[in-house]
């Protein structure tokens, strides 16, 4: 079950730069800078309510992030929801017929575990898929 939108993801070109813009915005302090190695990002968090606006940057120009700023600059990159169990999840959305990304749970920035669904299947909206870490 799709529980609520967790978070925005917007990719940035620079977190420094962006951060002073979205904490003005907001009127709250980021809470968390984490790297994610794998996915060559860096990303960073603020709380809005109960949803999260996650900044993101680039760690390399090949990462998917990297490209992404590329080709279409900077913006909203994905829309996150809050699932109870994602591996049910993954399960559910396969055979609804909706592509991922990834068949199986990767770890995210945020104590998270995390799956994309593939933009094609889903109106051209990059949906991540994520769950609290126990
Ligand atoms: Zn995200």
């Amino acid at each position: 079950m799709l529980k609520k939108i967790e978070h925005l993801g917007i990719a940035v070109q620079s977190i420094d730069e962006s951060l002073k813009i979205f904490e003005s915005l907001l009127g709250s302090k980021c809470y968390k800078i984490e790297s994610v190695e794998s996915e060559s990002v860096k990303t960073a968090f603020l709380m809005i309510g109960d949803s999260k606006i996650e900044l993101l940057e680039a760690t390399n120009p090949d990462s998917a992030i990297g490209k992404f700023l590329q080709k279409k600059g900077q913006g909203i990159h994905h829309i996150a929801f809050d699932v109870e169990d994602i591996v049910t999840e993954i399960e559910r959305l396969k055979k609804e017929g909706f592509e991922l990304i990834h068949v199986s749970p990767k770890e995210g920035a945020d104590n998270k575990i995390i799956a994309f669904l593939h933009p094609k299947s889903t109106e051209g909206v990059l949906i991540e898929l994520c769950q609290e870490k126990i």
